[in-house]
């Protein structure tokens, strides 16, 4: 992602653009669906001043103004993800790596079958976030 990609981003969102939050977002973007820890790790290589609490507070920040999602999985580590659109998620429970799925139709398809089965009529379904747990084959 360019800088003016980011810059462009951070606009749109009405986030004020540091250099720290530069750097962690880029970081987030590469890393894909990284934990705080491994934000902070890719972070201090380029800028060895910077403090965990700035790395989480900068993390938390992005996730506020919707650049950023927060992804709990079941090894009970907060993730994080910059891509804010719908999408899904493969969770592999050897490796703890999560990979996106794409959004396909799947929501639409679960809204119907909740519709048809006329259940959760008193809920306010806002959104949909499909987690698939398995792991790869070897062949
Ligand atoms: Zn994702």
């Amino acid at each position: 992602m360019s800088d003016n990609d980011i810059i462009g981003k951070f606009r749109e969102k009405g986030l004020r653009l540091t250099p720290q939050r530069m750097s962690v977002y880029r970081a987030l973007c590469e890393l894909r669906h990284p934990t705080a820890e491994e934000v902070r790790e890719q972070v201090r290589r380029l800028t060895p001043a910077i403090t965990v609490a700035t790395v989480y507070n900068t993390l938390e920040t992005l996730v506020k103004s919707g650049l950023a999602e927060k992804v709990f999985t079941l090894d009970n580590k907060m993730r994080f993800d910059a891509d804010t659109r719908p999408h899904h998620h493969l969770y592999d429970n050897r490796t703890h790596s999560i990979s996106d799925l794409s959004e396909s139709g799947l929501s639409d398809l679960i809204r119907s079958h909740i519709k048809e089965m006329g259940v959760l009529k008193d809920f306010e379904l806002q959104e949909i976030k499909i987690e698939l747990i398995g792991h790869y084959r070897q062949n």
